[in-house]
């Protein structure tokens, strides 16, 4: 985090002595964001080290906010940034972070000055406002910040957040779009867990057809070229089930293999 240890700090230091940054700074949990995860994203996930627990988030639009308050919850240090006063004092007086700042950020100086480039992890949830998003964005990873992860409001802006350096971007529209037409066309799977384009880890209810079978009268693997990796019980997980186990209605299976076959389960 470059020379000073705690960013927070920083800012705290900056507010009082009334730098040119306008800063509003008072004492005060992710909403379930079905964003799709692959192998590209899950490298980037592992490359957040575990023990950062500061955060910026900047722009407090709906999404911003709830990263913000959910992070907040699960006692992570959070630093709001919003360019609107409003905002500012919403998210002040709504307590949703640790901290609130207002500035600009398309303006380096600001960001410099308010010590946002010392954060390990910044998300940007500038999502219409297209060019200060690209801005932010280009500024953060020029002042050095290591993670950086944008929201996208559209195709072409995913791609100029790409271009300009994003470690990260989402695009909660598309994201729960495809979850919602998954979930109506599968009402029995669960969970899903994407692999690749290709492969997937499923948890879903126990098919209708397999109720009262055994898995070895069942044999997944051979019939539908699936894995069964767990069995969920009540509320409790038996991994590598037994092949004399017997599966029930209300039960959970978990499997792992392609989407086609994935896709031939009786559900
Ligand atoms: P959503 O609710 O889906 O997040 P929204 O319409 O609430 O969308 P956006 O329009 O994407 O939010 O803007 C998010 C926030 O970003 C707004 O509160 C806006 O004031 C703030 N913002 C826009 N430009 C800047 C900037 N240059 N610096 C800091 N904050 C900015």
């Amino acid at each position: 985090m470059g020379d000073n240890p705690n960013p927070l700090l920083l800012f705290t230091q900056k507010s009082q002595g009334g730098g040119a940054v306008s800063a509003k700074i008072c004492k005060a949990r992710l909403s379930a964001l079905n964003m799709s995860v692959n192998l590209s994203s899950l490298k980037f996930f592992r490359s957040l080290r575990a023990e950062n627990k500061q955060f910026a988030v900047i722009g407090l639009g709906r999404f911003g906010r709830a990263v913000c308050s959910t992070l907040h919850g699960l006692g992570y240090e959070v630093l709001g940034v919003d360019t609107d006063e409003k905002k500012v004092t919403q998210a002040l007086s709504d307590r949703i972070s640790a901290h609130v700042l207002q500035l600009d950020s398309t303006e380096p100086s600001a960001l410099q000055e308010a010590g946002i480039f010392e954060f390990e992890t910044v998300i940007v949830a500038i999502g219409n406002y297209l060019a200060e998003s690209i801005t932010t964005t280009l500024n953060l990873k020029e002042g050095g910040v290591t993670h950086v992860i944008a929201k996208a409001s559209s195709e072409t802006h995913l791609k100029l957040l790409q271009k300009v350096g994003a470690d990260h971007v989402v695009f909660p529209e598309r994201e729960m779009g495809c979850s919602l037409a998954r979930i109506l066309t599968k009402p029995s799977i669960l969970e899903r867990f994407d692999l690749d384009p290709n492969h997937s880890i499923v948890e879903l209810l126990v098919p209708e057809k397999f109720d009262g079978k055994t898995i070895a009268d069942l044999d997944i693997r051979r019939r539908y070229g699936l894995n069964l990796l767990a069995v969920g019980r009540a509320d409790k997980f038996e991994i590598n089930p037994q092949p004399n186990e017997r599966l029930k209605n209300g039960e959970v299976m978990v499997v792992i293999g392609s989407n086609k076959d994935i896709n031939r389960l009786p559900i």
